[in-house]
């Protein structure tokens, strides 16, 4: 059963889909790749049932960007940066003010 541990000790069960504290990413850079490639997904398949066009947005998607987790015990946000083998953790810092 995958897990993944965050620091503060707890565990996020991997296992369940979708996993409840899984975040997707895009880069900026990468947003009108992702727009294209999703068209050309829809264009490749007209005529195929909604559950096809869904799967294939949804594989699209997945092969763009990174994944992110947020602790719910301590809310570190659990980073996977493309190309780093190990996640990045990063604490909420609330001090922000109205300037
Ligand atoms: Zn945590």
């Amino acid at each position: 059963m995958p897990k993944l541990k965050c620091v503060c000790g707890n565990v996020i069960d991997l296992s369940s889909i979708p996993v409840e504290e899984e975040y997707h990413y895009l880069s900026a850079s990468e947003w009108d790749h992702a727009v294209r490639a999703i068209l050309e997904s829809m264009g490749s398949i007209r005529g195929g049932s909604d559950e096809t066009l869904r799967e294939r947005i949804s594989d699209t998607l997945a092969a763009l960007g990174g994944e992110m987790y947020r602790c719910p015990t301590c809310e570190r946000l659990i980073v996977f940066w493309p190309g780093d083998n190990a996640p990045t953790f990063y604490r909420p810092d609330r001090s922000w003010t109205e300037p």
